[in-house]
Protein backbone atom coordinates (compact mmCIF):
# COMPACT_ATOMS: atom_id res chain seq x y z
CA UNK A 1 0.00 0.00 0.00
CA UNK A 2 1.54 3.09 -1.34
CA UNK A 3 0.96 6.31 1.02
CA UNK A 4 -0.30 9.54 -0.25
CA UNK A 5 1.94 12.15 -0.87
CA UNK A 6 1.21 15.79 -1.92
CA UNK A 7 3.68 18.28 -2.50
CA UNK A 8 3.78 21.95 -2.66
CA UNK A 9 6.36 23.86 -4.83
CA UNK A 10 5.76 27.66 -3.91
CA UNK A 11 8.65 28.21 -7.13
CA UNK A 12 9.87 31.47 -6.75
CA UNK A 13 6.89 33.24 -4.70
CA UNK A 14 7.24 34.42 -1.03
CA UNK A 15 8.14 36.51 1.83
CA UNK A 16 9.20 36.29 5.57
CA UNK A 17 5.62 37.73 6.12
CA UNK A 18 3.81 36.34 3.43
CA UNK A 19 5.58 32.74 4.54
CA UNK A 20 4.78 33.19 8.04
CA UNK A 21 0.97 33.42 7.09
CA UNK A 22 0.94 30.22 4.97
CA UNK A 23 2.66 28.09 7.49
CA UNK A 24 1.27 29.07 10.59
CA UNK A 25 -2.34 28.31 7.94
CA UNK A 26 -0.62 24.45 7.17
CA UNK A 27 0.99 23.85 10.16
CA UNK A 28 -1.95 24.36 12.59
CA UNK A 29 -4.37 22.64 10.90
CA UNK A 30 -2.88 19.35 12.53
CA UNK A 31 -2.25 16.11 10.48
CA UNK A 32 -3.94 15.05 7.71
CA UNK A 33 -4.15 11.62 8.46
CA UNK A 34 -2.58 9.02 6.06
CA UNK A 35 -1.09 11.42 3.67
CA UNK A 36 2.25 12.60 3.71
CA UNK A 37 2.37 16.08 3.56
CA UNK A 38 5.49 18.75 2.34
CA UNK A 39 6.27 22.30 1.48
CA UNK A 40 9.23 23.38 -1.02
CA UNK A 41 9.98 26.86 -0.47
CA UNK A 42 12.18 28.78 -1.91
CA UNK A 43 16.37 28.42 -0.34
CA UNK A 44 16.74 31.55 1.44
CA UNK A 45 12.78 30.55 3.54
CA UNK A 46 13.66 26.67 4.10
CA UNK A 47 15.01 27.36 7.45
CA UNK A 48 12.33 29.51 8.12
CA UNK A 49 9.66 26.54 7.00
CA UNK A 50 11.78 23.94 8.80
CA UNK A 51 11.54 25.96 12.14
CA UNK A 52 7.52 26.52 11.63
CA UNK A 53 7.15 22.74 10.89
CA UNK A 54 9.35 20.98 13.39
CA UNK A 55 6.99 18.93 15.63
CA UNK A 56 4.30 19.34 12.95
CA UNK A 57 3.12 16.25 10.37
CA UNK A 58 4.61 18.54 7.46
CA UNK A 59 8.43 17.86 5.63
CA UNK A 60 10.19 20.64 4.00
CA UNK A 61 12.21 20.19 0.97
CA UNK A 62 14.39 22.31 -1.93
CA UNK A 63 13.64 22.81 -4.77
CA UNK A 64 16.74 21.80 -6.94
CA UNK A 65 19.94 20.77 -5.52
CA UNK A 66 23.66 21.26 -6.82
CA UNK A 67 25.40 18.03 -8.02
CA UNK A 68 28.84 19.10 -6.20
CA UNK A 69 29.28 18.35 -2.65
CA UNK A 70 30.83 21.15 -1.71
CA UNK A 71 33.68 24.37 -2.66
CA UNK A 72 34.13 26.54 -5.38
CA UNK A 73 30.59 26.54 -7.00
CA UNK A 74 28.99 29.57 -6.88
CA UNK A 75 25.58 30.05 -6.64
CA UNK A 76 24.76 26.64 -6.03
CA UNK A 77 23.13 24.49 -2.93
CA UNK A 78 24.50 21.08 -2.03
CA UNK A 79 21.97 18.56 -0.71
CA UNK A 80 24.11 18.21 2.72
CA UNK A 81 23.21 21.82 2.92
CA UNK A 82 19.49 21.10 2.53
CA UNK A 83 19.49 18.28 5.00
CA UNK A 84 21.10 21.32 7.58
CA UNK A 85 18.58 23.89 6.97
CA UNK A 86 15.72 20.63 7.92
CA UNK A 87 14.98 19.04 4.56
CA UNK A 88 13.99 15.58 3.88
CA UNK A 89 12.59 16.21 0.37
CA UNK A 90 13.85 17.82 -2.94
CA UNK A 91 12.67 18.26 -6.32
CA UNK A 92 14.81 17.58 -9.19
CA UNK A 93 14.67 17.98 -12.85
CA UNK A 94 11.18 20.21 -12.36
CA UNK A 95 10.27 21.27 -16.40
CA UNK A 96 11.10 24.74 -15.24
CA UNK A 97 14.56 23.65 -14.39
CA UNK A 98 14.84 21.89 -17.92
CA UNK A 99 13.47 23.98 -20.33
CA UNK A 100 14.82 27.45 -18.46
CA UNK A 101 18.14 26.39 -16.87
CA UNK A 102 18.96 23.78 -19.35
CA UNK A 103 19.18 20.71 -17.38
CA UNK A 104 20.16 17.87 -19.37
CA UNK A 105 18.51 14.26 -19.02
CA UNK A 106 22.21 13.43 -17.25
CA UNK A 107 22.26 16.06 -15.20
CA UNK A 108 18.84 15.41 -13.71
CA UNK A 109 20.19 11.73 -13.07
CA UNK A 110 23.33 13.36 -11.24
CA UNK A 111 21.15 15.46 -8.94
CA UNK A 112 18.71 12.47 -8.31
CA UNK A 113 22.20 10.42 -7.42
CA UNK A 114 23.46 13.30 -5.27
CA UNK A 115 20.08 13.31 -3.30
CA UNK A 116 20.10 9.85 -2.61
CA UNK A 117 23.47 9.77 -1.89
CA UNK A 118 22.90 12.41 1.58
CA UNK A 119 19.92 10.66 2.39
CA UNK A 120 17.44 12.91 0.79
CA UNK A 121 14.41 11.66 -1.14
CA UNK A 122 14.23 12.95 -4.76
CA UNK A 123 11.00 13.98 -6.09
CA UNK A 124 12.18 13.11 -10.02
CA UNK A 125 9.68 15.73 -12.62
CA UNK A 126 9.07 13.91 -15.73
CA UNK A 127 6.53 14.96 -18.69
CA UNK A 128 6.32 15.65 -22.37
CA UNK A 129 5.91 19.28 -24.55
CA UNK A 130 2.22 19.65 -26.31
CA UNK A 131 4.28 19.35 -29.43
CA UNK A 132 5.85 15.60 -28.20
CA UNK A 133 2.68 14.37 -27.07
CA UNK A 134 0.53 15.68 -30.93
CA UNK A 135 3.72 14.05 -32.13
CA UNK A 136 2.50 10.35 -30.54
CA UNK A 137 6.09 10.59 -28.46
CA UNK A 138 4.60 11.21 -24.61
CA UNK A 139 5.35 7.88 -23.66
CA UNK A 140 8.59 7.35 -25.24
CA UNK A 141 10.18 11.05 -24.19
CA UNK A 142 8.85 10.29 -20.22
CA UNK A 143 10.14 6.54 -20.42
CA UNK A 144 13.91 8.04 -22.10
CA UNK A 145 13.87 10.48 -18.57
CA UNK A 146 13.10 7.70 -16.44
CA UNK A 147 15.57 5.52 -18.47
CA UNK A 148 18.75 7.83 -17.71
CA UNK A 149 18.07 8.49 -14.05
CA UNK A 150 17.18 4.73 -13.80
CA UNK A 151 21.09 4.51 -15.37
CA UNK A 152 22.48 6.36 -12.98
CA UNK A 153 20.44 5.24 -9.84
CA UNK A 154 20.09 1.73 -10.35
CA UNK A 155 16.92 -0.50 -10.14
CA UNK A 156 17.35 -1.48 -6.09
CA UNK A 157 17.72 2.71 -5.37
CA UNK A 158 15.13 3.58 -7.56
CA UNK A 159 12.28 2.22 -5.30
CA UNK A 160 13.81 5.67 -3.31
CA UNK A 161 12.68 7.82 -5.88
CA UNK A 162 9.12 9.98 -6.12
CA UNK A 163 8.29 10.52 -9.98
CA UNK A 164 6.02 12.90 -10.24
CA UNK A 165 4.76 12.94 -14.15
CA UNK A 166 4.42 16.75 -14.66
CA UNK A 167 2.66 17.17 -18.49
CA UNK A 168 4.44 20.41 -19.24
CA UNK A 169 1.18 21.52 -21.20
CA UNK A 170 -0.36 21.24 -17.66
CA UNK A 171 2.03 23.36 -15.83
CA UNK A 172 0.66 27.07 -15.13
CA UNK A 173 -1.60 26.81 -17.73
CA UNK A 174 -4.41 25.69 -15.91
CA UNK A 175 -5.07 22.75 -18.27
CA UNK A 176 -4.72 19.94 -16.32
CA UNK A 177 -4.52 16.05 -17.77
CA UNK A 178 -7.81 14.66 -17.52
CA UNK A 179 -8.23 11.62 -15.13
CA UNK A 180 -7.47 9.09 -17.97
CA UNK A 181 -5.25 10.99 -19.70
CA UNK A 182 -2.79 11.21 -16.34
CA UNK A 183 -3.75 7.45 -15.27
CA UNK A 184 -2.69 6.14 -18.68
CA UNK A 185 0.97 7.58 -18.20
CA UNK A 186 1.32 6.58 -14.44
CA UNK A 187 0.34 3.00 -15.18
CA UNK A 188 3.34 3.63 -18.13
CA UNK A 189 5.70 4.51 -15.93
CA UNK A 190 5.10 1.73 -13.40
CA UNK A 191 4.79 -0.51 -16.34
CA UNK A 192 8.36 0.38 -17.56
CA UNK A 193 9.91 0.72 -14.28
CA UNK A 194 8.89 -3.00 -13.95
CA UNK A 195 9.85 -3.93 -16.72
CA UNK A 196 13.33 -2.27 -16.11
CA UNK A 197 13.86 -4.83 -12.85
CA UNK A 198 12.37 -1.81 -10.23
CA UNK A 199 9.47 -3.08 -7.88
CA UNK A 200 7.45 -0.71 -9.14
CA UNK A 201 4.88 -1.22 -6.85
CA UNK A 202 6.28 0.53 -4.21
CA UNK A 203 7.29 3.60 -6.26
CA UNK A 204 5.27 6.99 -5.59
CA UNK A 205 3.85 8.34 -8.83
CA UNK A 206 2.76 11.92 -8.21
CA UNK A 207 0.70 14.04 -11.00
CA UNK A 208 1.55 17.37 -11.28
CA UNK A 209 0.06 20.08 -13.72
CA UNK A 210 -2.51 22.79 -12.59
CA UNK A 211 -3.94 20.81 -9.54
CA UNK A 212 -6.84 22.79 -8.11
CA UNK A 213 -8.86 21.32 -4.89
CA UNK A 214 -12.17 20.69 -7.26
CA UNK A 215 -10.04 18.24 -9.60
CA UNK A 216 -7.92 16.85 -6.98
CA UNK A 217 -10.62 13.75 -6.19
CA UNK A 218 -10.99 12.81 -9.53
CA UNK A 219 -7.26 12.37 -9.92
CA UNK A 220 -6.73 10.26 -6.60
CA UNK A 221 -9.18 7.89 -7.21
CA UNK A 222 -7.21 6.57 -10.45
CA UNK A 223 -5.06 3.21 -9.08
CA UNK A 224 -1.53 4.77 -10.11
CA UNK A 225 -2.25 8.51 -8.56
CA UNK A 226 -0.73 7.99 -5.57
CA UNK A 227 -0.56 12.17 -4.88
CA UNK A 228 0.34 14.94 -6.24
CA UNK A 229 2.81 18.10 -7.17
CA UNK A 230 1.07 21.30 -7.06
CA UNK A 231 2.59 25.28 -7.89
CA UNK A 232 -0.21 28.02 -7.83
CA UNK A 233 -2.63 25.84 -5.47
CA UNK A 234 0.12 25.42 -2.76
CA UNK A 235 0.44 29.10 -2.05
CA UNK A 236 -3.03 29.03 -0.55
CA UNK A 237 -3.27 27.13 2.71
CA UNK A 238 -7.43 26.25 1.75
CA UNK A 239 -6.77 25.37 -1.26
CA UNK A 240 -3.40 23.27 -0.67
CA UNK A 241 -5.01 21.37 2.61
CA UNK A 242 -8.20 20.93 0.53
CA UNK A 243 -6.21 18.88 -1.94
CA UNK A 244 -4.38 16.97 0.85
CA UNK A 245 -8.00 15.93 2.54
CA UNK A 246 -8.94 14.97 -1.00
CA UNK A 247 -5.73 12.82 -1.07
CA UNK A 248 -6.75 11.67 2.34
CA UNK A 249 -10.21 10.60 1.22
CA UNK A 250 -9.00 7.87 -1.18
C1 LIG B 1 4.53 22.69 -10.58
O1 LIG B 1 5.11 23.74 -10.41
O2 LIG B 1 5.12 21.62 -10.43
C2 LIG B 1 3.12 22.72 -10.96
C3 LIG B 1 2.51 21.61 -11.21
O3 LIG B 1 2.52 23.97 -11.05
P1 LIG B 1 0.93 24.27 -11.19
O4 LIG B 1 0.23 23.40 -10.16
O5 LIG B 1 0.81 25.71 -10.90
O6 LIG B 1 0.55 23.89 -12.56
Amino acid sequence: MRKKLVVGNWKMNGSLARNAALLDGLATRGAVEGVDVVVCPPFPYLQQASEVCRGSSLGVGGQNLSVFKEGAYTGEVSASMLLDVGCAWVIVGHSERRSLFGETDDLVAAKVVAALDAGLSPILCVGETLAQRDAGQAEAVVCEQLRCVLQAVGVDRFVDVVVAYEPVWAIGTGRTATPEQAQAMHREVRTYLERSGVAGGKVRILYGGSVTASGAPQLFSAPDIDGALVGGASLVAESFLSICAAAAAH
